[in-house]
């Protein structure tokens, strides 16, 4: 049986929240991104590294995203910093193949709504609330393993009306204890790359730390993953049979637009 390569996944995230605020650095004492990390370098099919903001060309390179075939995509506060050359980068690289796991309030990201192409914006609090993710896909890739819910004790509030295309599919709607819903798993073809938008993941909370989550996330790398890579072009195209001859002009065959 032939093998797969592994996956090799980047986990991209600020990194501000863990140096300003304590609260944060206890739950994520090396970062967000190292956490996550963390668990994806516990499955033998992926090889995992992380990038920040702070870094050059926020870590980022041609190179990295040459090397990378799913990006995790963590921000919150700072996603005007994001260089817009750096973020076209990344997101040509979705539309060559790359996959992207959008998290949280990655909704808000440059890559993001360069992708979706609409506001993505949203209803938020910052609360007491419980999150119920309900798991209406239970066939799908990415809900394997989870069962009819997820349930996180607290978490920030996101609810509807969620301005996003329609997505090709949702596979989790969340409930929150005020009363709202929001569509908190979804996915959507862009060229040639697959795209997951996943919920969770405010920075005070150890959202990241929970087993369902880390399980969703370790799906959704395996479902985006890289496929193929092809670049964009736009060729005039030679005929594949010869053409008849052109009564409009000489005897050569028309070739692509007249
Ligand atoms: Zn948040």
């Amino acid at each position: 049986m032939p093998t797969l390569d592994p996956i090799r996944v980047t986990v991209w995230s600020e990194f501000r929240h863990e140096k300003k605020n304590p609260k944060v650095a206890e739950i994520y004492p090396l970062g967000m991104h190292e956490t996550i990390a963390d668990f994806l370098r516990t499955q033998e099919d992926m090889t995992v590294r992380t990038a920040y903001l702070d870094q050059p060309e926020h870590g980022l390179t041609e190179k990295v995203l040459d090397e990378t075939d799913v990006l995790i995509w963590w921000g919150h506060m700072a996603h005007g910093e994001v260089a817009d050359e750096v973020a076209e980068r990344a997101r040509t690289r979705v539309l060559e193949g790359m996959g992207l796991v959008a998290l949280h309030s990655a909704h808000y990201s440059k890559i993001f709504k360069g992708l979706m192409g609409s506001t993505c914006s949203l209803k938020w609090r910052e609360a007491t609330d419980k999150e119920r993710l309900w798991n209406i896909f239970p066939s799908h890739p990415i809900t394997q393993g989870i069962g009819e819910f997820i349930e996180i004790p607290a978490e920030e509030m996101y609810s509807e009306p969620f301005g996003i295309p329609t997505p090709d599919e949702l596979l989790f709607i969340s409930w929150f204890t005020g009363g709202e819903v929001f569509r908190s798993g979804a996915t959507w073809q862009r060229g040639h790359g697959r795209v997951f938008y996943f919920r969770p993941g405010h920075e005070t909370y150890p959202t990241y730390h929970h087993a369902d989550v880390q399980r969703v996330i370790i799906n959704g790398v395996r479902w985006a993953r890289q496929t193929v890579r092809i670049g964009d072009d736009c060729p005039c195209a030679a005929p594949l049979e010869p053409l008849p001859a052109d009564p409009d002009s000489d005897d050569r065959p028309t070739v692509g637009f007249k």
